[in-house]
């Protein structure tokens, strides 16, 4: 285990007192965020104590024209599976907290978390997140099997998932080692908070979770153990959402210095009321982000960590995740239950309410008419371009040259497999028009040729 102790609570806070930046120095910091290698700590902090909404228009801007230069108009499509609700922690926040004692609880069995994989593939879905919470029940060994079964899940087409990534508790280097060898994609852990002193309050002492530094370094022990991809986050709502912020940058700066890779993903949950659980409701949240400061700061953490994927959850309402994707947002879950068993209309208790209930078809639809690919593309994965290897070949842009063409091959899919009849007009349009936007020839010459072989029926297809 290297340094552990990479989030310094006092410098970080120090670092937003009166900071805010002069007319050039913000000028400047943006100039220098076109640039596409990302901002500093110092940067950040001074982005962080901006107020005006002038300046804040001027850093989403900013921000739009990052995410539209590195990613153009994809955005990767995904859908949780939650195999269980049972949990030995107790955050105050949570609806599956073990005091919630009137929660309807429930862990999937194997065939449930084929049946719910299978419901996903019928909507369309090739990427699950697997989540769930920490308990016995949910061990390494259970997850082995759950990930085995969710990969060996076929629909009537045949369909299956292909990626899948997990969001599980901290765990050691031997366990991580074990979900690596089933191929796993991201391992997600939020810190919730990277304020130890207020990480207390949230999470209890005498429960596993109550140990901060345990699950500070738990990304350590993921990468020790083979995991190439990590994503980071924190429960926005509990302490300064401009502390939070530093200290992701932070995390991110620890895991390249000490790994040669930074997190995959960085995700942004608000705190949402849950059943049983009045922490959760929005007159006690203690920190709650409006929405003005929720787009500026993926608008900051998108300038300042261009090549991390950005996630956002059906937490959020659709107005707002339509605003996001605009500023930052890389990938998003779409049509989503947060309840084992949810997809079969199993009635366990969700962890959370959400905002954002349309069909998959129906955010489809919508991204279509924002000119944006939805993507359910897992080829770097499946090719091997991960870890490092991914930041290598995203950082000098060759990323538009893979992931572009693939997510027209998976969006064509969908349209061929799932698509409602208006989406797969509105789609089949919208990929014309694409395939007219590559300027190499021979590039665009594979490109019709693979849509065409999937309009003909083949499948998979990817660069
Ligand atoms: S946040 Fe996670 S660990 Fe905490 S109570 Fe909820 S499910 Fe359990």
């Amino acid at each position: 285990m290297r340094n552990q102790n990479f989030i310094d609570r006092d410098k970080l806070y120090s670092m937003l007192d009166n900071n805010a930046p002069t007319e050039s120095e913000l000028n400047d910091i943006l100039n220098k965020a076109r640039k596409l290698k990302g901002l500093s700590l110092e940067d950040v902090a001074k982005l962080l104590c901006v107020e005006s909404e002038a300046d804040i228009a001027k850093i989403l801007d900013t921000a739009h024209y990052c995410k539209e230069e590195i990613y153009g108009k994809r955005l990767v499509l995904f859908a949780p599976i939650y195999t269980g609700n049972a949990c030995v922690n107790n955050c105050v926040y949570c609806g599956f907290r073990r005091d919630n004692k009137g929660l309807v609880r429930k862990v999937l069995t194997m065939d449930e978390i084929e049946q719910e994989t299978v419901q996903l593939l019928r909507m369309g879905h090739k990427r699950a997140l697997l989540i769930c919470g920490e308990s016995p029940r949910n061990d390494a060994n259970y997850m082995v099997e759950a990930i085995r079964r969710t990969y060996a899940a076929r629909d009537e087409k045949g369909s299956s998932i292909r990626r899948i990534n997990v969001e599980l508790a901290p765990m050691s280097v031997e366990d991580f080692a074990k979900l690596k060898a089933e191929k796993i994609g991201t391992y997600v852990c939020f810190q919730e908070t990277y304020d130890p002193v207020e990480y207390a309050k949230f999470h209890p002492a005498g429960t596993p979770k109550g140990d901060y530094l345990y699950r500070l370094t738990c990304m350590d022990r993921a990468m020790e153990g083979g995991i190439d991809d990590v994503g980071l986050g924190v429960l926005f709502g509990l302490v300064d959402y401009r502390f939070e912020i530093l200290a992701i940058m932070e995390h991110a700066r620890h895991l390249e210095e000490d790994y040669g890779c930074g997190p995959h993903t960085v995700s942004f949950p608000r705190i949402e009321p849950a059943e049983g659980t009045p922490f959760s409701l929005p007159e006690n949240i203690p920190h709650p982000v409006c929405d003005k400061d929720f787009m500026k700061i993926i608008a900051i953490i998108r300038i300042a960590m261009p090549y991390t994927g950005i996630i956002i959850s059906t937490r959020e309402r659709p107005e707002m995740r339509d605003q996001l994707v605009k500023y930052g947002v890389s990938q998003i879950s779409a049509a989503s239950e947060t309840n084992p068993g949810g997809y079969e209309n199993e009635k366990a208790g969700a962890q959370f309410t959400l905002g954002d209930h349309r069909s998959l078809d129906e955010v489809i639809s919508m991204m279509i008419d924002g000119g944006y690919i939805p993507s359910f593309c897992t080829g770097c994965y499946r090719k091997g371009r991960v870890g490092a290897d991914f930041m290598d070949l995203a950082k000098p842009g060759l990323i538009k040259e893979y992931c572009k063409p693939n997510a027209m091959f998976t969006f064509r899919e969908y349209l061929e497999d799932y698509a409602s009849p208006e989406t797969k007009a509105k789609g089949l349009a919208l990929l014309k028009q694409l395939t007219e936007t590559f300027s190499k020839e021979e590039l665009k010459r594979r490109v019709e040729g693979n849509l065409c072989k999937i309009g003909e029926g083949e499948r998979d297809l990817y660069f």
